[in-house]
């Protein structure tokens, strides 16, 4: 049977864990129901245990008053808030903390009146939730977005937590090369960092690389491409009904790295089917 290796520092982050027992904490005691704007991680299966707990999700304008709003780990604008503390909702703030250093170091540099550039995912939560405190700030994808840009000096460049160095030392260097004037802040997270690293290591090193989480979780999706470049034999999947035999055929060694926002028994369980799989395919 093929060797099953699962990548250093694979699966959920602090951040992640820490949102999740805030919302089963606070769960127990909402008699005007619980709500969080969003999936409260991007992992439909984690979503759906919460909801059978009473946790669901909502729109801000719509949730009645008193009743409890956990905010994310991606974290929210000032701008909702206001509209939340507004409208009586009871606040359950579990925005990671390095997020949240994110967004006050974003509107302190605006404040100092640099030209914030945030390296991330337009549209997604914590890049909004960012830009909400720093309203000018600018959002870039990929160096390629560098060209056309009409912003003018001096610029700070900051990242989503989950982003990719080399992305943004891309992003870094196109700018440099407009002749723009560069100061930047490294603000992905070390978990990030390490999940990443632990990944890239191990993907290089087997003959197959599974990454298991969300389609739609963007650090899930990042640590697929980061793999795939190093081993085309990369597969994403969300659960171990996905696990596909053609996958393994000849495979000595096989790889299993999971996005933040999958917690560490969705790996076991994952693991454990793997090696029924294996084990079924030898019989
Ligand atoms: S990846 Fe880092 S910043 Fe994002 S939620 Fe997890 S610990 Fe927090």
């Amino acid at each position: 049977m093929p060797q099953i290796i699962i990548a250093k520092d694979a699966g959920a982050c602090f951040g992640v864990e820490r949102a999740i027992s805030l919302a089963l904490d606070e769960a127990h005691v909402a008699p005007r129901g619980i709500f969080t704007m969003g999936p409260v991680v991007h992992n439909k299966r984690v979503v759906d245990a919460l909801a059978l707990r009473g946790i669901r999700q909502g729109q801000l304008e719509e949730l009645p008053e008193g009743s409890k709003l956990v905010v994310r780990a991606h974290g929210v604008t000032p701008h909702e808030l206001a509209l939340a503390t507004e409208r009586g909702l009871i606040l359950v703030d579990a925005t990671c903390p390095f997020v949240k250093r994110v967004q006050d170091l974003a509107h302190s540099l605006e404040l100092q009146g640099y030209q914030v550039v945030l390296v991330g995912d337009a549209g997604h939560a914590e890049v909004e939730g960012i830009c909400g405190h720093a309203p000018s700030a600018v959002v870039l994808g990929s160096a390629d977005e560098v060209d056309g840009l009409t912003i003018s000096g001096p610029i700070a460049v900051i990242a989503q937590t989950t982003q990719s160095i080399e992305c943004v030392e891309e992003v870094i260097s196109a700018l440099q090369a407009r002749g723009f004037d560069v100061e930047f802040h490294n603000t992905i997270c070390a978990a990030t960092t390490k999940h990443q690293a632990g990944a890239i290591e191990l993907a290089a090193q087997v003959d197959v690389m599974l990454v298991l989480g969300g389609f739609h979780s963007a650090n899930t999706c990042r640590l697929t491409a980061l793999c795939t470049e190093i081993n085309p034999k990369t597969y994403q999947l969300e659960g171990p009904d996905e696990l596909d035999p053609a996958w393994f055929s000849g495979a000595q060694s096989i790889g299993i790295t999971a996005g933040a926002s999958t917690p560490q028994s969705q790996l076991e369980e994952l693991q454990e089917e793997l090696e029924v799989l294996l084990g079924d395919a030898e019989a």
